[in-house]
């Protein structure tokens, strides 16, 4: 049996000095275009009318390929623009709560992006060089190539502020399903919490995320404070405040590099280790909101457990082994480890005391090991 599956690789990409002006040139228009289109959107919400279907608005970003002052360009790529500002107001239409209404794009910023959709399959792949219409050959490099024999969907390029260039390749390429069966037998199992500290607390001593793992990002981030400070007491888009802008995008990317390669190291480590893994099934979108009485926003989006779940689940499924999901009602916090007595105790608390059977043990181990007994009754029950 098989299946189309999709797959988004990132890669790093090294244009040539015609292609970095074209791609400047397209950020430009790009946002041209979405802060016209934007206004024009804001328009008809004032008046209460429903936002433009995306199909149309879509084709009135292509026009901007012939505008007097926007000429130039692929058509397809900047129709994209206006496919993506609908997508972002039907977002929030759908859940004003969690996604805010579109804002104008900053003109200035030395940051953009370049969407371009492969409906006319004229993007291609070939040893390391991806071929895009207006761009032409670009030279790209990544960790895993594109397979041969994939089908390539979408490609975002993006400038960040550290001024490096990456493209997101979304393709699809024909995947076997997985087969129940074939899952290895059920022996080391390990149930993990989600620690906005730490990113998690295994019920397995021997796999904890270390403290000099953990602290390593702490420097940095005091670096950033710093630097944001001094930035806004400089003169609004001088020379200075572009240096120190640059230095906090590098800054800002090396955080990001650390963390994902503690989210793919321990993501590759538990998913070879061990046969089943045990999570709590916490929703991050709702945890993030501003509104939810959790208010962890920040923490969440910095220890991105979401991309972590996402990465284990991938490695997981590749290797056979099992994740399994404990339900985020289970209340894993709350019950002794040892003997299953039950207390409601404050999120201050930092060790679990068990007024029953006298076990004292640090909470968030007491909460691994807890989902690590749930699983394990899951998996009996399953079968
Ligand atoms: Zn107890």
């Amino acid at each position: 049996m098989s299946q189309f599956q999709n797959t988004s690789c990132l890669f790093r990409v090294y244009p040539n000095q015609t292609q970095e002006q074209k791609l400047l040139y397209s950020f430009l228009v790009s946002k041209r275009i979405w802060n016209d289109l934007l206004l024009q959107e804001n328009r008809r919400r004032e008046e209460g009318s429903a936002p433009t279907p995306c199909d149309l608005l879509r084709l009135q970003s292509k026009r901007y390929v012939v505008k007097e002052d926007c000429k130039g360009g692929d058509p397809i790529a900047y129709g994209e623009v206006g496919a993506n500002l609908y997508r972002a107001i039907r977002r929030h239409l759908l859940a004003p709560n969690q996604c805010r209404y579109p804002k104008p794009k900053v003109i200035h910023a030395t940051t953009g992006s370049y969407a371009r959709s492969n409906e006319d399959g004229a993007i291609s792949y070939q040893d390391g060089k991806l071929y895009l219409p207006y761009l032409e050959h670009l030279k790209i490099r990544g960790l895993s190539p594109i397979p041969f024999g994939a089908r390539i969907i979408s490609v975002v390029i993006r400038k960040k502020a550290s001024g490096k260039y990456v493209a997101s390749i979304t393709y699809s390429v024909r995947a076997k399903a997985p087969d129940p069966a074939s899952f290895t037998p059920v022996g080391k199992t390990v149930g993990l919490d989600y620690s906005p500290a730490r990113l998690f607390v295994a019920s397995d001593p021997d796999l904890q995320i270390t403290k000099e793992e953990v602290a390593a990002n702490r420097a940095d981030v005091r670096k950033i404070k710093k630097t944001d400070s001094k930035i806004r007491s400089c003169t609004h888009l001088s020379n200075n405040q572009k240096k120190l802008r640059l230095k906090e995008g590098i800054l800002m990317e090396k955080i990001a590099n650390r963390r994902k390669d503690l989210i793919e190291k321990y993501s590759t480590k538990i998913s070879k280790e061990y046969d089943a893994v045990f999570i709590e099934d916490i929703d991050v979108k709702e945890m993030a909101d501003r509104h939810s009485p959790y208010r962890f926003g920040r923490i969440i989006a910095q220890s991105a457990w979401g991309l972590f779940i996402k990465r284990l689940s991938q490695k997981c499924k590749q290797r056979q082994k099992r994740l399994i999901k404990v339900s985020r009602y289970y209340p894993s916090s709350q019950l002794c480890s040892s003997c299953g007595y039950r207390q409601q105790i404050p999120l201050e608390k930092r060790i679990y005391t068990c007024p029953k059977c006298g076990l004292q043990i640090s909470r968030d181990f007491n909460a691994a090991l807890n989902i690590q007994k749930e699983g394990l009754r899951l998996l009996k029950t399953a079968h």
